[in-house]
């Protein structure tokens, strides 16, 4: 898997759920807020790819694009 802040390879996942290599695991990431609910939302991924999925889900299912 990729860092997603500067491309090298990762190691871990952060708070987020991001993938991100060793330079990176004390930063914070800010995770945008469910625009149906303005909970946090958390790094999901399906077939389509990558998203921002509410975590309140089933609850809510909002999500947004990365
Ligand atoms: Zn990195
Ligand atoms: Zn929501």
């Amino acid at each position: 898997m990729k860092c997603a802040k500067c491309g090298g390879s990762a190691t871990i996942y952060n708070k987020a759920g991001v993938p991100v290599c060793s330079r990176h695991t004390n930063e914070k990431i800010t995770s945008p807020k469910c625009p149906e609910c303005s909970s946090p939302m958390s790094l999901r991924e399906s077939k389509y790819g990558k998203f921002w999925g509410c975590t309140a889900f089933p609850m809510c299912d909002g999500i947004q694009k990365i």
